[in-house]
């Protein structure tokens, strides 16, 4: 059994590395995506707690369906006004949205005292899910994208949002031809070790699995600087280490 697994281990290795990477480089050549189960050409949102939270969780899946064809909107549920910085915090994900190739005009920014940004405030499930309808609705969305249950930092607010869409999918969904895909959360080992998760990755089942070349790290990269108010010592740190800069695996609900 556990030579099986170490072979296993030791052959998804070697085909990612033989698969993705030039010698001596330390991304992939070239972009990457297990997207079966993905349509091209959807009408997609995006749907995150905080500015910030697509730069530096969901850049390969905003760039990976881009490449899919997929037309990618976004909606932040809060303005990340924490720390009294909403107004600099909005006009910066409008920016970083700009990097990662989303229109202002496909930007929505929800800041209303129901959805602050508190890790000590949960926000309202069902108010969440009847916002984020009447936003499928109006827009004609295809595809949900967000966070998972345990929201990749562990974050109320991100979990929040996960919640609801749980919520709409018992009560309101399957509406016709829209699904929900969310962001699968890793253990902090491998959360922390960049490109090298990319074998483990790889040889998980998931729904879909986004893995970004060097330049489109740099454009990921490029989007998170554009939070020049986040960019703190540890976040600096979080960049240059965390795989969601460079990998994303999703899954259906
Ligand atoms: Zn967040």
């Amino acid at each position: 059994m556990l030579c099986s697994a170490l072979a296993a281990l030791a052959w998804g290795f070697l085909r990612a590395w033989g698969f993705l990477w030039g010698c001596g480089a330390a991304e992939p050549t070239r972009s990457w995506e297990r997207t079966d189960q993905l349509g091209a050409g959807s009408r997609t949102l995006l749907v995150t707690a905080h500015p910030d939270d697509e730069a530096l969780f969901f850049a390969p899946t905003v760039l990976g369906l881009a490449r899919l064809g997929h037309r990618v909107s976004l909606l932040c549920f809060s303005a990340g006004n924490y720390y009294s910085q909403g107004e600099i915090r909005k006009k910066e994900l409008l920016q970083s949205c700009g990097v990662l190739g989303i229109p202002s005009s496909s930007v929505m920014i929800i800041d209303n005292r129901a959805f602050p940004d508190d890790p000590g405030v949960q926000w309202d499930t069902e108010h969440v899910a009847s916002v984020l309808l009447q936003h499928i609705e109006a827009n004609g969305i295809n595809l949900v994208v967000t966070f998972d249950a345990r929201g990749v930092s562990g974050h109320i607010n991100h979990i929040a949002l996960h919640a609801a869409v749980r919520q709409q999918d018992s009560s309101h969904f399957p509406q016709p031809g829209c699904s929900v895909l969310t962001l699968e959360t890793v253990n902090v080992v491998r959360k922390y070790i960049s490109s090298l998760d990319l074998p483990f990755s790889w040889l998980q089942t998931q729904s879909a699995l986004f893995v970004l070349t060097s330049e489109e790290v740099a454009q990921a990269k490029r989007a998170m600087s554009c939070h020049r108010s986040q960019l703190l010592w540890f976040r600096r740190l979080y960049v240059i280490f965390s795989r969601y800069m460079r990998i994303n695996s999703l899954h259906f609900l």
